[in-house]
């Protein structure tokens, strides 16, 4: 049929776009084994037809004026070889047959392409991958040999089919007699699969096809019939799905199953979702919502263009699945569908964002969802874990975009620490369980990972007193910490930065108390005399060197000065805000150590040497870059020679 159709008119055949190309191959090598998403994605493509057409015709109720009730029909003939489903929604006119059905509008497919291969690798499965970008209506490519689609927009008098054989290209042509008699009525899609012989011939089987049905679109707001062309003027039956919103039926009228088989339908996933949550908020504003967060991190999670995917309708009336301020940024993983009881619906989508409505609906929907996180954490750690481990950071974001939530993001917020060396992570509560007495703030220290972390030396004189030290690894943790000071009116305190009041409660100061004090005095003056000589030689690299507190086995480590950003988040700030801005650390040094002490009584030139190596050393432990590399591997080497 493409054949003939290619060399009647050569001036109607297209190729597809490169992305929609590399995609169909994908379809045909990779889908193989989950074959029948192919009718969830023809089904749900009808379903959002229907949405959309409802939506407009408030405005403009001619639209639906012929036949009100929205419906989809699938059908086989069995001696043709084909599958027919119709739908009498808003229909493509022949520009929209073309971009729709020709190239990907969504961007994406070169990332897509990126991550299979990855995932290839990985031995990881590339099926996942595709749920997150959806082949949507490629997917029918998995099972026919061709296909053709005929379409009418709603309110158009012309209609026109698209052919292809999914692999190079498309023809668009008028529609024929025959081809219309397959609409519903004047309005609508009908699309055609030709079925492969081996790939395709299940779903000439009613049973087959009976039961793919139901699980694709049980929940589907659209009333499905089964085996009845769309023409058929006698009653038409029974519909094979009960058609109406799950997200409005009563809690314990939705099995785990459908919860789980509406998540993939509007996610265009394999997987299970960590959280379920629905429920009817009545009183004050008046909403259905059921919510669901992923097992995984969508691959754009981070991507600023990322849009909200939460669905929007209003009174079962599908206004828009990217409605700006339905939901804050930091909840941009929550999928779903929220179904709001007062807003207007006569009234633009661009207007319905400033009705304050929508802001109220999104608090209330933030704080349940919040609640159920935290239920989540007590009723079932691992899930939570799992999704804090996928979206924890982007949540964090709400800790200063959102002053109102910020006590319950708080308290599911997660985060390693020194009282188990980095193995788990903890809650505030835990941490705030275990102060010490009289400990004002919760201290912590933020870096690249936890490994550099645990073995930092600021966190030495922490450990050793008994204080616990928060590990802090995500950028955000960065951002946060600049706007919020404090969590149930103890201070976050970075053990890295500015002075730090440890009390002298540990038991050597005692003993350096009852020591000679003209012995004291006179190691006093060495320690002060070495600490200047280092002072004189780093000069260019510290802004000061003082002995420290922090200390007990490390000889030396880098403080930020207390009227200086924190070192890490200078240096996040460099990266990401392009901050000029370097301040010079402050180099503290351990009088207790062994090389110290010896160092007092070293030479001019072996403190020199040694002042340089130490700063090097303080500099790589915390995963920074020598300023000459060089000149450290020389050092060393001499230091070595010497020594042996
Ligand atoms: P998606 O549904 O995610 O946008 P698809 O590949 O499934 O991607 O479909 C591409 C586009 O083709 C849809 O966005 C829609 O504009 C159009 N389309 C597909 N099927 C239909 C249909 N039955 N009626 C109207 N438009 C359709
Ligand atoms: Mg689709």
């Amino acid at each position: 049929m493409t054949a003939n159709a290619k060399q009647k008119d050569t001036d109607q055949t297209m190729n597809f776009s490169a992305d929609v190309a590399r995609l169909l191959d994908i379809v045909a090598n990779a889908l193989y084994s989950n074959r029948d998403v192919f009718l969830r994605e023809l089904i749900s493509n009808a379903a959002d037809a229907c949405d959309r057409l409802r939506y407009d015709a408030i405005e403009t109720p001619d639209l639906t004026k012929d036949n009100p009730n929205f419906r989809i029909h699938i059908y086989k003939d069995t001696d043709a070889r084909t599958l027919t489903i119709v739908d009498n929604g808003i229909g493509m006119n022949r520009d929209e047959l073309i971009d729709h059905l020709g190239t990907i509008a969504k961007s994406g497919t070169g990332a897509l392409m990126e991550q299979m291969k990855a995932a290839k690798q990985d031995g990881a499965d590339p099926l996942k991958l595709i749920g997150q970008f959806g082949v949507g209506f490629y997917a029918c490519f998995m099972v026919a040999s061709s296909v053709s689609v005929t379409s009418r927009k709603a309110g158009d008098t012309a209609a026109h089919t698209w052919v292809s054989d999914g692999r190079t290209g498309f023809t668009v042509e008028e529609a024929s007699a025959d081809d219309l008699a397959k609409l519903d009525g004047v309005r609508g899609t009908a699309i055609t699969l030709n079925l492969k012989d081996d790939e395709g011939a299940d779903f000439l089987v009613d049973e087959k096809l009976k039961q793919t049905i139901a699980q694709y679109s049980d929940h589907i707001d659209v009333k499905i019939f089964l085996n009845t062309p769309a023409q058929t003027e006698s009653g038409e039956g029974q519909p094979a799905n009960s058609a109406s919103a799950i997200w409005k039926r009563p809690k314990s009228d939705v099995t785990e199953e459908q919860y789980t088989e509406f998540y993939r339908h509007i996610t265009h996933g394999f997987d299970t979702p960590v959280l379920t949550s629905h429920w009817q908020a009545e009183g004050t504003i008046e909403y259905s919502a059921l919510l669901f967060i992923p097992m995984m991190r969508p691959w754009d999670l981070y991507d600023p263009s990322r849009k909200g995917s939460v669905k929007l309708y209003v009174r079962r009336v599908f206004i828009s699945d990217n409605m700006p301020d339905l939901m804050y940024p930091w909840m941009r993983f929550v999928r779903g569908v929220i179904d709001s009881e007062d807003l207007p619906l006569n009234i633009s989508r661009e207007n319905l964002q400033h009705n304050p409505i929508l802001h109220k609906i999104r608090s209330s929907v933030t704080t349940r969802v919040l609640k159920d996180l935290a239920k989540l954490a007590k009723k079932d750690e691992p899930a939570f874990l799992t999704f804090w481990g996928q979206f924890g950071a982007a949540l964090k974001e709400g800790l200063y975009d959102a002053h109102a939530h910020r006590e319950d993001i708080f308290k599911i917020c997660r985060f390693f620490s020194s009282h188990d060396g980095g193995e788990s992570l903890m809650s505030l509560e835990d941490y705030i369980g275990r102060m010490k007495d009289g400990q004002k703030d919760i201290y912590y220290i933020s870096g690249e990972n936890v490994e550099n972390l645990k073995n930092s030396p600021q966190i030495e004189g922490f450990k050793a007193r008994g204080y616990e030290v928060l590990f802090f690894t995500d950028t955000v943790d960065e951002f946060w910490l600049q706007q919020v000071g404090d969590y149930q009116g103890k201070t976050f305190k970075s053990v890295t930065h500015g002075d730090i009041d440890l009390g002298d409660d540990d038991s050597s100061s005692a003993e350096d108390d009852v020591k000679d004090s003209a012995k004291k005095d006179s190691d006093d003056q060495a320690l002060e005399a070495l600490l200047s000589k280092f002072k004189d030689i780093l000069q260019d690299e510290v802004a000061d060197v003082r002995p420290s507190k922090r200390l007990t086995d490390s000889p030396v480590c880098l403080i930020a000065a207390a009227d200086a950003p924190d070192m890490h988040m200078e240096r996040v700030l460099k990266v990401q805000q392009n901050y000029a801005g370097m301040h010079k650390p402050i180099l503290e040094v351990n009088p207790k150590h062994a090389l110290v002490k010896k160092l007092i009584s070293a030479g001019d030139e072996q403190v020199a040497d040694a002042a340089m190596l130490l700063m090097d050393q303080a500099l790589i432990i915390q995963g920074e870059p020598l300023k000459n590399p060089s000149e450290f591997a020389r050092r060393m080497s001499e230091i070595m020679t010497k020594g042996l």
